[in-house]
């Protein structure tokens, strides 16, 4: 890219960063909380190492990729651009499935895993950690819409007992020393409007809430839900991680 191209990307990042800046404020405000309740996740997944770099140059802090190998370049540059133009190296979230052979690509790398959606890469994941001596954060992704397509664990309408298997493979996902669960995910189904995604968000927050109850030692509070078409509805819901990709990043050609 030549000097002028770059300071164009950096123009128009700027712009819709501090837009979507400003929608998250507003968001805020009109649910009566915090600005500082909500984490902004700039998902930035087939976008190249420059134009993350200008987000980060525009203020970004949190980063979301959802695919390891992927992702495993881009982060080593972002950080390195991130610290030689004097700036902290982000926040990543890895924010898609994960294969529990991919795991190795995710320990050390990222601050918080959205998709844990297994026992098995729980366990591997905490394998993991304990070698590197450190304790991943982990958010378990459920299926609140029961559509197949969908990633996560599949949960029952509000008003239904939990499914045991559910239960019990969190009660285990508990107690692995060197993860810990801090809260819920979830995608809702593609709807036309950003209102079909509310009681879907609301039913995360429900579920979080009987989690709270049912394992009181526990850490649930986040809830990771929202993205470009509807990350403001969210917030009205109680998001306090909320994934925007296209609204920072600009319309996705890959
Ligand atoms: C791509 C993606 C997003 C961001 O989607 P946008 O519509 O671009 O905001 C958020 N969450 C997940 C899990 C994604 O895969």
């Amino acid at each position: 890219m030549t000097p002028a191209d770059t300071s164009s990307l950096q123009c128009a990042l700027a712009d819709r960063v501090r837009a979507v800046e400003g929608r998250v404020a507003a968001a805020c405000g009109r649910a009566g909380r915090d600005r500082d309740s909500v984490t902004l996740v700039a998902v930035s997944k087939t976008r190249a190492s420059s134009e993350i770099l200008a987000a980060v140059e525009a203020g970004v802090r949190h980063l979301g990729e959802n695919r390891p190998e992927e992702a495993d370049e881009k982060i080593s540059l972002v950080n390195d651009g991130a610290r030689a133009a004097g700036l902290a190296a982000p926040a990543w979230h890895m924010i898609g499935h994960v294969q529990s052979r991919k795991a190795p690509l995710v320990v050390g790398r990222y601050t918080l895993v959205h998709s844990l959606d297994s026992l098995k890469l729980g366990r591997r994941l905490a394998r993991l950690a304990a070698q590197e001596g450190a304790v991943l954060d982990c958010l378990v992704q459920v299926n609140v819409s029961g559509e197949d397509s969908k990633g996560g664990y599949l949960v029952p309408e509000p008003d239904r007992d939990l499914p045991a298997v559910f239960l019990n493979e969190l009660d285990r996902l508990q107690a692995l020393p060197d993860i810990r669960l801090r809260g819920l995910m979830t995608i809702p189904p593609v709807g036309d409007s950003a209102e079909e995604a509310r009681p879907y968000f609301r039913r995360l927050r429900q579920l979080r809430d009987r989690l709270e109850r049912l394992f009181p030692g526990g850490d649930w509070s986040e809830l990771s839900m929202g993205m470009t078409d509807d990350f403001e509805v969210a917030i009205e819901e109680g998001a306090t991680l909320v994934r925007v990709g296209r609204a920072i990043f600009g319309p996705r050609t890959a």
